[in-house]
């Protein structure tokens, strides 16, 4: 069959990743996500680890009161929507959870996804055209990239987080374009930098620019309430497109979202792809969303506990002596710079019963390897404490700590 040749290729193109290090393996968990889950290992036997790398950042992935109101939403609206929007896939619900995003978020209107990454994927093309531009950050998430290769706008990139870089092509873009939108992950997932909205609002009001932010490591926690990046920067009510997800902060089942003004997400509603030809989000998911924002509206409890949590973990892993990347974020960056040892460090805590993943390149650049961890409101101090422990136990073993090197 000539289509054998097709399947060697493939096999051939996965050994390859296999044997570079790259191959991405999958750790099956039996239990629902949490603080400690059930690692399943290779031979089938599986033991309770504690989770340091779940988006799960305010516990409220398998959270009582968020399953009751799943439960109930199950009860009254049932379990699938079998339709898209704009035929038959719109709820009472519907309408509730993006009035909901729109308050919470402080914007005019929002248009559900199923999935931060169609909502990306979804937004510049029908928006912009060949005389526009659209202006990015060269480290922006994947489906910021994908979203901006569909659409016809004229493409600049900036150097990360580089404002003068960003000016560079505004300058350059405003001689060029009729409409400009800069468009920036709010918190950057490796390394957990958050954006410099508000030196962005302003360059971009110097040019006469749109701003929009993909803030899914944001919403629900980042700022003084929680509301994300622009609440942080003390930018809030004054970014133009926000789009962000269900699937970390809110809850982490799945699900995604744009909120703007109505002329955006009007145009959006007619034109933008992913909403029109792919299903209505489940009425559970959607309904357990409502809940989830009613609770956060009514208490910083939870975000309050996270940034607690976090200042806690930040400076106990400082002075044992592990190399932290400095910031504010529950995003926990362990510096091991090379990827062997990151992969040797990860396996040594799920010995010790931790469970962190390590990262290397080409996810973060070369020599920059690292053990990314997720602080989670759900940790409780012996949690923290017990993941220092680990740390710093596998950390010496490893020759990482900084006062015992020679
Ligand atoms: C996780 C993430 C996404 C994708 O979100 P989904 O809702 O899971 O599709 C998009 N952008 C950024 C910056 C993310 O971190």
């Amino acid at each position: 069959m000539t289509s054998d040749a097709f399947y060697r290729h493939l096999t051939a193109e996965l050994d390859t990743l296999l044997a570079a290090g790259l191959y991405k393996a999958e750790r099956v968990i039996l239990d629902p996500q949490g603080t400690h889950i059930a690692a399943q290992a290779a031979d089938g036997t599986s033991r309770k680890v504690l989770n340091l790398c779940a988006n799960n950042y305010l516990g409220l992935s398998s959270d009582a009161a968020v399953l009751r109101a799943a439960h109930a939403t199950l009860d009254s609206h049932g379990y699938g929507m079998s339709s898209v929007r704009f035929i038959c896939g719109t709820q009472d619900l519907h309408c509730a959870l993006e009035h909901a995003l729109s308050r919470f978020l402080g914007m005019e209107d929002t248009i559900l996804y199923a999935a931060a990454f169609d909502a990306n994927g979804g937004l510049f093309e029908p928006l912009l055209g060949e005389e526009d531009a659209i202006i990015s950050d060269e480290l922006n998430h994947a489906s910021i990239i994908d979203g901006i290769r569909l659409c016809k706008a004229q493409r600049w990139r900036y150097r990360h987080n580089d404002m003068a870089d960003l000016e560079r092509c505004l300058q350059e873009a405003a001689s060029r374009a009729r409409h400009t939108l800069v468009f920036t992950d709010g918190v950057f997932s490796m390394d957990g930098t958050v954006a410099q909205l508000d030196a962005m609002r302003t360059l971009c009001d110097r040019y006469g620019a749109l701003l929009g932010v993909d803030d899914c490591h944001a919403t629900g926690f980042l700022g003084a309430s929680g509301r994300g990046t622009h609440e942080y920067r003390g930018v809030f009510g004054k970014v133009d497109i926000i789009t962000g997800t269900l699937g970390k902060a809110l809850g982490g089942a799945s699900g995604g979202f744009t909120s703007a003004r109505r002329e955006v997400t009007g145009m959006l509603r007619q034109r933008s792809r992913p909403y029109l030809f792919s299903n209505s989000l489940a009425p559970v998911i959607v309904g357990a969303s409502l809940a989830v924002l009613e609770l956060l509206e009514r208490s910083t409890a939870l975000r309050d506990k996270l940034a607690d949590n976090t200042t806690y973990f930040r400076r106990a892993m400082h002075e044992a002596g592990l190399d932290i990347k400095p910031g504010e974020h529950p995003i926990v960056p362990v510096m091991v710079h090379d990827a062997a040892l990151a992969q040797r460090l990860s396996a040594r805590l799920l010995e010790l019963g931790v469970y962190a993943v390590g990262f290397f390149y080409p996810v973060v650049p070369r020599g920059q390897a690292r053990i990314r961890v997720q602080i989670s409101a759900a940790h409780s101090r012996e949690d923290l404490d017990f993941a220092v422990t680990a740390f710093t136990q596998a950390g010496r073993e490893l020759g990482l700590l900084k006062q015992e090197q020679a």
